[in-house]
């Protein structure tokens, strides 16, 4: 190889540094702004978690109060009818007056209708 072949391999070589270096640094460029974005997908996934909890949270509360309301309803329907049982009248008829053991049509229906 003489000198000037091994001058122009060097200069060729310090072309190719020179490209890489302007790649390397695009490519820093492109990391920086997939981080940025990484970092704001991080705090809206978090702002959307909490948001998904509280309205989670809600619904459970709407769903428990409703179950509770539910319950009270079947609780009142059960008391009724013990004391339909027990021989009282239950209907706005005869309301707390003993049955004398007949069973009664108003307060059947009204039993069937809860
Ligand atoms: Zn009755």
């Amino acid at each position: 190889m003489n000198n000037k072949e091994m001058f122009d391999q060097v200069s060729s070589m310090e072309e190719q540094i020179g490209q890489l270096y302007q790649q390397l640094g695009d490519l820093k460029g492109h990391i920086k702004e997939l981080l940025k974005e990484n970092h704001r997908m991080t705090i809206e996934n978090h702002h959307l978690r909490q948001r998904l909890d509280q309205e989670v949270e809600q619904e459970a509360t709407k769903a428990s109060e409703k179950s509770d309301q539910s319950n009270v309803i079947g609780e009142g329907h059960d008391n009724l009818a013990r004391l339909y049982e027990e021989g009282f009248h239950i209907c706005n008829v005869h309301f707390g007056s003993p049955r004398q053991d007949a069973d009664c049509l108003f307060c059947l229906q009204f039993l069937n209708k809860k």
